[in-house]
């Protein structure tokens, strides 16, 4: 394991720091309303790149003022490595450099943080194993919880990417059709059964035009970031047979602002699971390639205090992103730079490892309590959600920054 890499930026030496030196990770900023600009997280501060590019500090031909990622990512692994190590070498503890750059720090409290890159398409998976086998149980009990494809093929379904925003957006409860099984007929309404799904997205860097090994996958993968996929269990059990979710997802995805790059999280990679199945050759994986991220999930209602509802961890996942993005390669399929791909619900084995309500809740029949003594089976109008995740060093941590939105009641039906 590495050791923390000291700053002349003293706030990024702190343990409890998200964004250490050995982090860097990319994201889009403004300030009192200027344009959205490239920037790095370091400590309780952002170093603006856009601003040090264009005064011939640094030289990304020109990707640092496209107010977005996707210019840099598709320069490739070198540009990459390039400036990672560039980054390191200006904000190291003794580098000189500090009364050059200084004048580039822009306090996180004085930021907004927008989209890091555009969202090129977006798929989601379904790679828990307790995830999929909770829900299955649910649904089907125990014996039949898994799908008989489950363990041989990384299933997912195709998201709209039109409808990830970043940590912060507030998110409108859908309205939608509802059907319980004890109705007669449908009904259009807002949903009752609104939930979180606490993801990891993966960001396909490099594009690809056909099939491409599980290795060749890894190397694409640009970086990641917290994901919570939105989801209307409601309306999802009315439409999803037999084509998959539909609406139910399409109301918003809220992604983390910060892109921590596979390069900072090298050091804590972790192979996926043991295979209940052998997998077919074209999914094996030749090294490690999951990540050892801790995970928690907290829920705050209007004017109350939070409830940490659950903690897991990303190693929790049957299937990697590199594992993902190889299947979704394989029918020839082409991906190109600015892919986010969902991992599926994140839930560890136990019951307090639940990555969404409808697992915490047990599809409602077990409300939580919170500590403010209120109860939940689904999100409530205004409550907010927040998802947080960091790789945890030796006195450092790789932290993703948070990934929120408050829930605002559903828009008004007309008569
Ligand atoms: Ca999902």
């Amino acid at each position: 394991m590495t050791d923390l890499i000291r700053s002349w930026v003293e706030s990024a030496n702190a343990p409890d720091t998200d964004f250490p030196l050995n982090n860097l990770p990319y994201g889009v900023f403004s300030t009192n309303g200027s344009d959205p600009r490239c920037g790095v997280a370091i400590g309780d501060q952002i170093l603006d790149l856009a601003r040090m590019e264009a005064d011939g500090l640094l030289t990304c031909d020109g990707a640092l003022q496209t107010g977005r990622w996707n210019a840099f990512m598709a320069q490739g692994k070198a540009a990459w490595a390039a400036l990672r190590a560039n980054l390191t070498d200006m904000l190291a503890e003794g580098s000189g450099r500090e009364a050059a750059l200084r004048g580039y720090l822009v306090a996180q409290s004085d930021a907004v943080l927008h989209m890091p890159f555009d969202v090129t398409e977006y798929t989601d998976f379904y790679a828990g194993r307790h995830h999929a086998f909770n829900v299955g149980t649910m649904f089907r009990g125990p014996e039949n919880a898994l799908p008989p494809n489950w363990l041989h093929i990384p299933i997912g379904y195709n998201g709209r990417a039109s409808s990830v925003v970043v940590s912060g957006t507030p998110v409108t409860r859908p309205n939608g059709q509802l059907k319980g099984p004890n109705d007669d007929a449908p009904r259009f309404g807002p949903s009752q059964r609104f939930d979180i799904e606490l993801e990891m997205g993966a960001i396909v860097g490099q594009p690809s035009n056909g099939p491409i090994s599980v290795a060749e996958a890894f190397d694409n993968i640009f970086g990641y970031v917290l994901l919570n996929d939105w989801s209307a269990r409601d309306i999802q059990a009315w439409e999803y047979q037999p084509l998959g979710p539909f609406q139910a997802k399409a109301t918003a995805t809220t992604i983390s602002p910060w892109i921590v790059t596979a390069a900072a999280l090298e050091p804590f990679r972790t192979s996926t699971p043991e295979r209940e199945k052998t997998l077919l050759p074209y999914l094996a994986e030749p090294a490690p390639m999951l990540y050892d991220i801790a995970l928690e999930v907290g829920l705050t209602p209007k004017g109350g205090s939070e409830t940490i509802l659950s903690r897991t961890n990303y190693r929790e996942m049957y299937y990697s992103a590199a594992q993902q993005l190889a299947h979704h390669t394989s029918s020839g399929c082409p991906m190109r730079v600015g892919d986010l791909l969902g991992s599926g619900t994140i839930s560890g084995p136990t019951k307090d490892s639940r990555g969404s309500l409808l697992e915490l809740s047990w599809g409602g029949k077990e409300p939580l309590t919170l500590d403010t003594g209120e109860t939940r089976s689904f999100i409530e109008d205004h409550d907010t959600l927040a998802l947080r995740g960091a790789a945890l060093g030796e006195g450092y941590r790789i932290g993703f920054g948070p990934c929120t939105g408050e829930l605002l009641p559903a828009r008004k039906l007309e008569g």
